[in-house]
């Protein structure tokens, strides 16, 4: 089936009374047949409901939507995008491991992996997205994942995926890649040979900037590359936690299936299912949404690059981008809704963030609505001046993240707001 098909029907079969639209399950619980069907559900000889901390049917219908889109196997909701990369990194690595993230990413994850799970005994080592040959000197036999954005925020760079899953593919390890910016309509980052993928629903997904998610999505046959591999022992020995239970000897998807039995259990950033129902509503139109989103922010992208007050706009679409091949080769249909440009100085940029009527000063992307950030001051704000400049964050920077409003409008408005 298409792209738009699946956006509007995979997941979902219909219940008994037909229902057109998926139905909220708003429940905590669900009640079992006999002891016997507990038991089994709980020892995973059957696979269905329990307690909706792991798993509820209108997640359920969010998770196999969003999979079916990123040409995954399976997916895993989470209670926030944050939640979703912390999930996918504490389910590989633990104290004395040490993880390999481009130094090019959201704010949140540089805190993250730079700050909170230093706390935990984990080691970030950071490699510069434009140079993937430094992953390689930073491996080592205790290295568990390598982690980047398939398009970095706000920076706008495209990673190379062939450089990055070589090396990957060379040393054993897994590959997740944050394809929020991109989204699956317009980058596959399980189709270029990564492992996982990871969203925050917050963005494109709703599309309306409705309700704080995140999603994991894991590959077709990810066994092959964790069965044996000694960098993921976990997976192949007896989890003391689930009655000696061997993940990598199951026939399900074994990394969204540990997430949910583990870390979902045992820290619970579930999604409500209320969220889950938004973000069903938001996958219907995605498609629609990307390509809108893409050729409005490739106008502006080249009107901003023809005006005198702008020193260098970053978008892979332009054709003077330097990520311009790289945006070819890996993204079809365009590049998003995602553009920065640099003025004069940090004054300057922040009265342009001050002066446009129809973009809003908001820190969020991805939303209908068209939003201006300045990062320097707010998303990055917590980062030191060298973390900026690793970033690609100077203080002249302004983001923007194009909505669905009339282009011409738009342009407009940033016309009157460059002065
Ligand atoms: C927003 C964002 C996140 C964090 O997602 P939340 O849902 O806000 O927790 C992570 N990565 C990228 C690229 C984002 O834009």
């Amino acid at each position: 089936m298409h792209e738009q098909t699946l956006a509007i029907h995979a997941g979902y079969e219909k219940d008994r009374e037909g229902t057109m639209a998926v139905p909220i399950y708003q429940t905590t619980a669900y009640e079992f047949r006999d002891t016997k069907h507990a038991a089994d559900l709980f020892e995973l000889k059957e696979l269905g409901n329990i307690y909706s901390r792991l798993m509820n049917p209108t997640t359920d219908v969010f998770e196999k939507r969003f999979a079916a889109l990123e040409g995954g196997e399976a997916a895993v909701g989470t209670a926030s995008g944050m939640a979703a990369i912390f999930y996918a990194i504490a389910n590989v690595a633990e104290a004395g491991d040490n993880i390999l993230v481009a130094k090019q990413v959201y704010g949140g994850t540089t805190t993250l992996t730079g700050h909170t799970i230093k706390r935990f005994g984990i080691e970030t080592r950071y490699f510069d997205i434009h140079n993937p040959s430094e992953i390689e000197e930073l491996i080592d036999e205790r290295s568990k994942l390598i982690l980047f954005e398939s398009i970095t925020n706000p920076s706008i760079d495209v990673a190379d995926f062939d450089a990055i899953v070589a090396i990957a593919t060379r040393h054993g390890i897994l590959t997740c890649v944050d394809n929020t910016v991109a989204t699956p309509i317009l980058c596959k980052p399980l189709a270029l040979g990564c492992d996982l993928s990871l969203h925050s629903a917050s963005k494109y997904t709703t599309g309306q900037g409705l309700a704080i998610g995140g999603i994991i999505v894991e590959r077709k046959n990810l066994v092959d590359a964790i069965k044996g591999n000694v960098r993921y022992a976990h997976f192949n020995e007896p989890d003391e936690s689930y009655h000696g239970l061997i993940y990598s000897e199951l026939a399900l998807p074994l990394f969204t299936l540990r997430v949910r039995l583990s870390l979902l259990r045992d820290l619970g950033a579930s999604p409500s299912p209320f969220n889950s129902w938004l973000y069903i509503q938001g996958l219907e139109t995605l498609p629609l949404r990307m390509r809108q989103h893409s050729s409005s922010a490739l106008a502006i992208a080249k009107f901003l690059e023809s005006h005198p007050k702008v020193k260098k706009v970053n978008y892979p679409g332009l054709e003077s981008d330097s990520n311009y091949a790289l945006g070819q080769k890996y993204f079809h249909g365009g590049h998003s809704g995602l553009l920065s440009f640099e003025v004069a100085d940090k004054q300057t940029a922040q009265r342009i963030a001050d002066s446009t009527e129809i973009f809003a000063l908001v820190v969020n992307i991805g939303d209908s609505k068209s939003i201006i950030t300045h990062p320097a001051s707010t998303t990055h704000q917590q980062l030191s001046a060298q973390e900026l400049i690793d970033a690609g964050v100077p203080g002249g920077l302004v983001r923007l993240s194009v909505g669905i409003e009339d282009t011409q409008d738009l342009i407009e408005d940033l016309r009157n707001a460059l002065g």
